[in-house]
């Protein structure tokens, strides 16, 4: 079976395809045999366009293309023809899976796209307006181009669909829960890929542990997994949300805004750029939104960059608690994602409030290693985890899963 994922976003996109035989492997990811990307940021007019499979070969280009269908089309060719082909056709494609980031509170599970799936998603663009458009995009261009082929939608919204409701509410006027303003969360795929990686890694069953997945890259959510469910997340009605990100403030007093308005005239669409491009470790260090950069700026004396690191480091340890709190309890700790994978810094920065919890991570040096890693103390009463999160896979396998015949 070959299932294409597509990674539709606002101005770069990524696809990989995945060949799963006769059956899905036991417990193991294997790596897609082609990837690809498109990105529009490098020069205006052009997109980049890059492709390699598995083996090795691969290309970049860069094409005079601007509209989304047309860079799709370019880079689902590269899958057929040139150094990267691995398939004589497209026929032998069987499914496509579309991570969509807005699914609202309808889409608690992955769903075959039908007009009904396009519609709902059209309908939420008020709510995710850089990433639904794309997503939808993504879905009408593989029809165009791959025809009646089945079509698998997974939301990053699905996995906080069923939060409990005060956990979801935010404490506006009883007109906001009406209008649909409510914590909707996000990096759903990732957080229900790694919580049950971590229970299977564990030997244990989902059911029986409260997971806290802290998912930290270029945006940064955390999320409380109890009984295998989201009961509380940072990300709220938007992304911008909870912990502080690489260019996203996080929350902020409400009133910083108002107040922005009043004495300075700034615009919603000011607001907007301040607070997802202009804030966070970018904006704090004044550097980069790359942790890497601003953590070397950090180490070389820069009181900004240190700033930055800091406030980053308190905003985690603060949401942590919180999200500590709704579970009740804690076994295990997910670090994942960019910086989550990566950052000792950041492991053990994080952990250290909470060895009252008898959490203790390993003496000596920690480091990013290949595999999966648990990174606890042999007599920590919390296992921590760092978990290379596969977003892409749990997409093809939410396909495969919808697209097996019901016995
Ligand atoms: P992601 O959104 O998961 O791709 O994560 C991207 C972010 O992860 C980058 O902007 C960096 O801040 C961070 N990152 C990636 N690799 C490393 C690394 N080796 N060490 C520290 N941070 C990293």
């Amino acid at each position: 079976m070959k299932i294409l994922v597509l990674n539709a976003g606002s101005s770069s996109h990524k696809s990989c395809l995945f060949d799963l035989g006769q059956g899905t492997p036991d417990g193991l990811t294997p790596n897609p045999i082609w990837r690809a990307a498109l990105d529009w940021t490098h020069q205006p007019g052009f997109v980049e366009l890059t492709a390699a499979r598995e083996a090795g070969e691969s290309v970049r280009r860069s094409l005079p293309i601007t509209d989304q269908a047309d860079g799709i089309s370019a880079m689902i060719t590269t899958l057929v023809e040139g150094p990267t082909q691995v398939v004589d056709s497209l026929s032998e494609i069987d499914a496509v899976g579309h991570r969509v980031v807005h699914g609202g509170q309808d889409y608690s599970h992955s769903v075959r796209v039908t007009e009904a799936v396009k519609a709902a998603i059209r309908d939420l663009i008020p709510l995710a307006p850089s990433h639904n458009p794309a997503n939808l995009q993504g879905i009408e261009a593989i029809e165009a181009i791959l025809g009646d082929i089945p079509q698998v939608a997974l939301f990053d919204t699905a996995f906080h669909a069923r939060m409990p409701e005060a956990a979801a509410t935010y404490p506006g006027p009883y007109a906001w829960v009406e209008q649909g303003i409510r914590r909707y969360g996000f990096h759903g795929i990732s957080h229900q890929y790694v919580a049950q990686r971590a229970a299977d890694l564990l030997g244990r069953d989902i059911a029986s542990l409260k997971i806290l997945t802290c998912h930290l890259g270029n945006g940064c959510s955390l999320a409380a997994v109890k009984g295998g469910m989201s009961i509380d997340t940072t990300m709220g009605f938007t992304p911008l949300d909870g912990v502080m990100m690489g260019s996203r403030s996080g929350s902020v007093d409400p009133g910083i805004l108002i107040h922005l308005m009043r004495q300075e005239g700034y615009s919603a669409d000011q607001l907007d750029t301040m607070l997802n491009k202009e804030s966070g470790l970018k904006g704090l260090s004044g550097l980069s939104n790359d942790m890497r950069v601003v953590v070397e700026a950090m180490d070389q004396g820069h009181p900004q960059a240190t700033l930055a690191v800091e406030v980053f480091i308190h905003r985690l340890r603060r949401e942590m608690g919180a999200m500590i709190a709704s579970l009740g309890g804690l076994d295990v700790v997910v670090f994942t994602a960019g910086i989550g994978e990566n950052k000792s810094l950041v492991w053990q920065r994080a952990c250290e409030p909470f060895e009252f919890l008898g959490l203790r991570l390993k003496d000596g040096e920690l480091g990013r290693t290949k595999d999966d890693q648990d990174i606890a103390a042999a007599d920590s009463r919390v296992r921590v985890l760092v978990i290379h999160t596969q977003e892409e896979w749990a997409i093809a396998q939410a396909c495969v899963a919808l697209l097996q015949p019901v016995a």
